[in-house]
């Protein structure tokens, strides 16, 4: 109205109302997914240099009830900015710890290491240690078998109280991977430093080693850098047995890809890591 016009502000943009209005209701509809058990862990494996598989990366998926199957690069993001991704996360550890409780049972999956995303914003909870302990002994599972994958988003808060955090982890037997490493905030100090038992190779160096001589190098320099350092080293996003060659022949021995296997619900998994064992 007119009357109103001359004090205040108004914007209205259609476009930007839309897509308030949908992160709105994928927030909404987000926190519904928790209660309503829309939320399930898939599993990809990880092979040992013969091809052999020795763990599986814990992967969110959302079936949601019209989209279909939803990745969680569609709603991790926004439920970093709004804070769910605390209970998301928790609901993540909670089943994976589980999980790895279970396949303790069976003399093929007990030796199988499991891989478990955390956010910075999770890991960053004051109760966060106390809470994996005490799922650690809920679930009865192994915390030898489990790793926690962080990311260098972490290194935006104080190193020091990072640092005593990834210690007390460890002292729960639980290990450490750094996940993305190469892409973010870390400087190569801070792998001298934290208390990590693995690096994770990002795919985008993957994915370009071949043609680009500036991502063979890095990717080069991070599996001599983590031996150097006495760390395990993974590949992900080896998609092509031409990718397995190259790393091979750079020294790296853990791998991560669609040519090794795409996530896949827990059945399947179970299954393929039992029929090659
Ligand atoms: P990430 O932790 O780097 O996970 C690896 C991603 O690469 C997964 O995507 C996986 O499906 C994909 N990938 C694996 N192998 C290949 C390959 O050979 N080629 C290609 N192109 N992609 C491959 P996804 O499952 O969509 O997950 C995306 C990201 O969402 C993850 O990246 C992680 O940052 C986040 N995420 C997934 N699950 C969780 C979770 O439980 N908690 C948290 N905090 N983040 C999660
Ligand atoms: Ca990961
Ligand atoms: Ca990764
Ligand atoms: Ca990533």
């Amino acid at each position: 109205a007119k009357e109103e016009g001359r004090n205040t502000l108004r914007f209205f943009d259609p476009v930007m109302q839309a897509a308030v209005n949908q992160r709105l209701q994928l927030q909404a509809e987000l926190h519904k997914a928790l209660r309503q058990g829309e939320l399930a862990l898939f599993y990809q494996p990880q092979v040992d240099a013969q091809g052999r598989i020795v763990g599986a990366e814990a992967l969110l998926r959302w079936h949601h009830p019209e989209k279909g199957l939803v990745a969680p690069g569609l709603f991790i993001p926004l439920a970093e900015e709004t804070g769910q991704i605390l209970a998301l996360g928790r609901w993540v550890l909670e089943t994976a710890l589980r999980q790895q409780g279970q396949w303790r049972q069976d003399p093929v999956l007990a030796a199988l290491n499991l891989s478990i995303n955390v956010s910075a914003r999770q890991f960053r909870q004051a109760e966060f240690v106390a809470e994996l302990r005490e799922l650690l002994l809920a679930s009865g599972a192994d915390p030898r078998r489990i790793k926690l994958e962080l990311t260098e988003s972490l290194l935006l808060q104080d190193v020091e109280q990072v640092i005593a955090i990834m210690q007390a982890l460890r002292s729960l037997g639980l290990g450490l991977s750094l996940d993305d490493f190469g892409t973010g905030y870390s400087s190569l100090g801070y792998l001298k430093r934290l208390p990590l038992d693995q690096v994770k190779i990002d795919q985008g160096f993957v994915r370009g080693m071949l043609q680009d001589e500036k991502d063979a190098a890095i990717a080069h320099s991070i599996i001599a850098l983590a031996h150097r350092l006495g760390l395990g080293v993974v590949a992900e996003g080896v998609e092509t047995e031409a990718h397995h060659r190259f790393l091979l022949a750079q020294g790296c021995r853990d791998f991560q890809g669609y040519l090794f296997g795409r996530p896949e619900p827990l059945a399947d998994f179970e299954q393929r890591a039992k029929a090659t064992a």
